[in-house]
């Protein structure tokens, strides 16, 4: 039985949306000459705004600029260097209800879930502040009288860092700032879709005190872009979130350059519920994770493993609270799950789901697209989904929730581990020993132990698998960025 979800209309009265640039040496360079990229509003379908597309010459000039960025920040002490993105990250508090307003204009989020994005992408910046301040080496003791083994880390040198739409702040805040903390430049290509917030980001850490070059943002095609920055001599260190092909892609490039990569590809995330789980609290929960950002996190709990005797309570308990939300324009305060952020991800919506049910999935809760204006899409559950669907093989990146009843641990773990995926996965249950038994048997690079919060900077964030390598939170974060030295001296 699916529902018909209450459509908000979009609001009328659009707030005003950023003029868009590209970021090179210091300087906003506007569209020109230049082709230029249309923005959309995803609730609307409306153009809010025209990109410059980067010439080859404006990839040329970042990369100029970055190096010499980097010769000029690598000199800053870590201590002056930490004073200036601390300052980044109180003005980006200081902005974050404007900032938000943007993003939830570029990318259809809430504006309450795009503020507090802003906020934890301003928690990166003082993070990797106080992170440099801690970029250790060490003194080994040395076999002869009279001479010193030292190890020193060094900040890699030029970054070029690439990130999606589903996170316009804290996913390039990531990689700014841990490649800034380290005392790196950097070049970030953030997505074409949401390129106001990344600006925004910028423009804070401009206004900061940030010295020319250090960090440069490009926006175009982003083939173009990658491959040229990528190719580059300058470019020491990549760093990449988005789809698993075309981090494929980065990385074959970066292997001719030998150069060091992070890689965030997504995933499928599990969910393993046992029958000792809190099951009302576990679906609420759920439900607040999974329509998140209307599904479109890499995080996403999507593959739901509850055990045969507790499925059907779980069930009922997901789908009463999935019909609570409100659906509609972030940028109405009342909207609790916006649109997808692009017209693709509505089509994938609708051929996972008619993938899905055609071999037998029982389609419980949503299911549709919603009106004819937008690109929203309802909550949606299938339950039984049979192994072999497109949905339990391909991460959704949307508002799909799938079921599947277990018997055994042992089941439960099999089918956890089966794709190719490892990013995040969750389990429920009260009982301490199956906890640590499951969070050590899931293959994952984050397991969420009867909870979905698993990303703040403090902690390392990244996958196992095909979902990447590297993190990028947490001390892990700073070390991507560095390179170890050793130095015997005689
Ligand atoms: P896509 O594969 O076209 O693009 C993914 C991201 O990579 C975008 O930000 C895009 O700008 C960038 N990109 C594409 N080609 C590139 C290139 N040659 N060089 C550098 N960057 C490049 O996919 P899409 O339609 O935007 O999203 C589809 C799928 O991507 C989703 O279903 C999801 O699985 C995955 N995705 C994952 C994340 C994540 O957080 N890990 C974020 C966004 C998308």
């Amino acid at each position: 039985m699916t529902r018909q979800i209450d459509h908000v209309p979009a609001d009328t009265r659009m707030p005003d949306y950023d003029q868009l640039f590209l970021f090179i040496d210091g300087e906003w360079i506007d569209r020109g000459t230049r082709d230029g990229l249309d923005v959309f509003n995803p609730a609307t379908g409306d153009v809010i705004g025209t990109l410059p597309v980067a010439t080859e010459a404006d990839i040329q000039n970042a990369l100029n600029a970055a190096e010499k960025g980097f010769h000029v920040w690598r000199q800053i002490s870590p201590f002056e260097r930490g004073k200036i993105l601390r300052q980044a990250a109180t003005l980006i508090r200081e902005r974050s209800s404007a900032i938000a307003i943007r993003m939830s204009l570029e990318e259809g989020k809430p504006v309450a879930e795009a503020r507090g994005e802003v906020n934890v992408a301003a928690d990166m910046f003082d993070w990797f502040a106080e992170e440099g301040r801690r970029s250790y080496g060490r003194v080994i003791p040395s076999r002869s009288e009279g001479t010193r083994y030292l190890v020193l880390r060094e900040p890699v040198g030029p970054t070029a860092a690439f990130s999606p739409w589903n996170f316009p702040a804290t996913s390039p805040a990531r990689k700014i700032a841990a490649s800034l903390g380290a005392g790196c430049s950097c070049i970030v290509k953030p997505a074409e879709e949401t390129p106001a917030t990344c600006l925004a980001i910028a423009r804070a850490l401009a206004d900061a005190g940030l010295p020319k070059g250090v960090l440069n943002v490009l926006y175009g095609s982003p083939e173009a872009i990658s491959s040229q920055l990528i190719s580059s001599p300058v470019i020491r260190k990549i760093s990449f979130t988005g789809s698993t092909v075309v981090g494929k892609k980065l990385a074959h490039l970066a292997a001719d350059g030998v150069k060091r990569m992070t890689l965030e590809l997504g995933g499928h995330a599990p969910v393993v519920i046992f029958e000792d789980a809190d099951i009302e609290k576990t679906a609420q929960l759920a439900v607040a994770a999974k329509f998140r950002n209307a599904g479109q996190v890499c995080i996403s709990p999507t593959r739901f493993y509850v055990h045969e005797n507790v499925h059907d309570q779980f069930v009922d308990a997901f789908i009463a609270s999935a019909r609570l939300l409100r659906i509609g324009s972030g940028v109405d305060p009342e909207t609790q799950m916006g649109p997808l952020a692009n017209p693709r991800r509505l089509a994938a919506m609708t051929r996972l789901v008619e993938d899905a049910v055609a071999v037998g999935g029982e389609l419980r809760l949503g299911g549709h697209r919603i009106g004819n204006q937008g690109n929203f899409w309802e909550p949606t559950l299938l339950v039984d989904v049979p192994e072999h669907t497109a949905m339990m093989n391909e991460e959704p990146f949307g508002p799909i929730a799938m079921t599947s009843r277990f018997k055994t641990f042992d089941e439960a773990v099999t089918a956890a581990n089966r794709l190719p995926f490892g990013l995040a996965a969750y389990a429920f249950t009260q009982s301490d020993k199956t906890a640590m038994a499951i969070s050590n048997a899931l293959e994952s690079g984050m397991v969420g132990l009867n909870t979905f919060a698993i990303s703040v900077p403090e902690t390392p964030f990244g996958g196992v698998k095909e979902s990447g390598f590297g993190s990028e939170g947490g001390i892990e974060g700073l070390d991507a960025y560095l390179a170890t030295k050793f130095v015997s001296q005689a």
